[in-house]
């Protein structure tokens, strides 16, 4: 029998990934994306053509329900979020609805229909925020910094609730930081990999940083989704930590990128002080050891080889004109 996962957040880095792995092991894969983003579904690119899209505003509480007791699906992977964690300040409420308020809705949805759907929330290691401790586990408390954040744990509760109360087969994944060619400008390692590209092709001269010095666990989005699909493989329904283990500074990362283009960053980077941050005394890098243990997962992609492929991927879309270059501004 053919299954169905249903997954919102399928226009994101992760809803292609994740898409793409679920074509290939044969699942009949329905994205659930609002009236007003369907233009964004261009970034599916030829996989647009290969999964099913429910056009469904995801705070309707009626059209998911009906949308879930139509499809009956197999697996939900709950994934759409305003994911830009600083925008999360300018809109705390809308957050919070979307995150906390879409992850409810889905959860009381299987529960109303009665199916043994099994279903992944997105989770965040922003929700360890704070740390008093590196790395983290599943024992490690939860200290929210943001907006982002607590709405991120909100609905990592009610996942859990949702378990025990009611018996579903309900899991997290608490990712860290996960790139690819696919991820916003606006996050830093991709900031990094196209700047790195334009400036090897002669469109801008200059990059602008904040702290060169601030470290995160960086893994390949690819890695992280596989993750996401074994969780709701195994037996039983839990929480996960996934993240590499390894922690890489933004130095690192801007020294690897103008590597790939043969360029000596040091002649291209501008420290803007108004883009420095406090230093962190505990840094957010996982302790991935229950994955490997119950989920035989382990990343594939290292630090060096995601980079090269991010640099690698937008000099090929600026020398096609797929995109346009950096610009020599801050965006972070
Ligand atoms: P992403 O590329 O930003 O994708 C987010 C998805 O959510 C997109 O499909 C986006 O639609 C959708 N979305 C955003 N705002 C929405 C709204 N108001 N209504 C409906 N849909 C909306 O994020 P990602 O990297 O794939 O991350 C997937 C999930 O994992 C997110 O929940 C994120 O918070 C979480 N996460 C990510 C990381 C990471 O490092 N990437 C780490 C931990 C957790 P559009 O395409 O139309 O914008």
């Amino acid at each position: 029998m053919t299954k169905t996962a249903l997954i919102t957040g399928i226009t994101g880095q992760d809803g292609y990934y994740l898409s793409h792995l679920l074509l290939n092991q044969g699942y009949r894969v329905v994205g659930l994306v609002p009236p007003h983003r369907q233009p964004n579904l261009a970034k599916l690119g030829t996989l647009a053509h290969q999964v099913e899209i429910y056009t469904v505003d995801l705070r309707d509480t009626l059209a998911l329900l009906t949308a879930v007791e139509q499809l009956r699906p197999q697996e939900i992977y709950n994934l759409a979020a305003p994911s830009f964690v600083p925008d999360s300040w300018n809109d705390p409420l809308g957050t919070l609805d979307l995150i906390t308020g879409t992850a409810t809705r889905l959860l009381e949805a299987v529960r109303q229909v009665g199916l043994s759907t099994r279903f992944y929330q997105a989770s965040s290691s922003e929700m360890f925020g704070d740390v008093d401790r590196s790395p983290q586990d599943e024992e490690t408390p939860f200290r929210p910094k943001n907006p982002y954040a607590a709405a991120k744990l909100h609905a990592h509760w009610t996942m859990v609730h949702h378990r025990q109360r009611y018996g579903l087969f309900a899991c997290s994944g608490i990712l860290y930081n996960h790139e690819s060619p696919l991820r916003a400008p606006q996050f830093v390692p991709r900031k990094i990999s196209l700047a790195a590209a334009s400036i090897k092709l002669g469109l801008t001269d200059t990059l602008e940083m904040g702290n060169l010095d601030a470290k995160r666990d960086w893994g390949f989005a690819g890695d992280h989704v596989e993750a996401m699909w074994r969780m709701l493989q195994v037996d039983e329904p839990e929480e996960y930590v996934i993240g590499t283990g390894k922690l890489h500074s933004v130095r690192e990362l801007v020294s690897a990128a103008f590597e790939c283009v043969n360029l000596d960053w040091t002649r291209h980077v501008v420290i803007n002080t108004d883009l420095l941050r406090p230093d962190e005394h505990f840094q957010l890098v996982a302790n991935p050891t229950k994955a490997k243990k119950k989920l035989g997962w382990e990343p594939q992609v290292s630090f060096e080889e995601l980079v090269q492929k991010m640099v690698q991927t937008d000099l090929e879309r600026l020398q096609s004109g797929a995109i346009a270059p950096a610009t020599s501004s801050p965006s972070v």
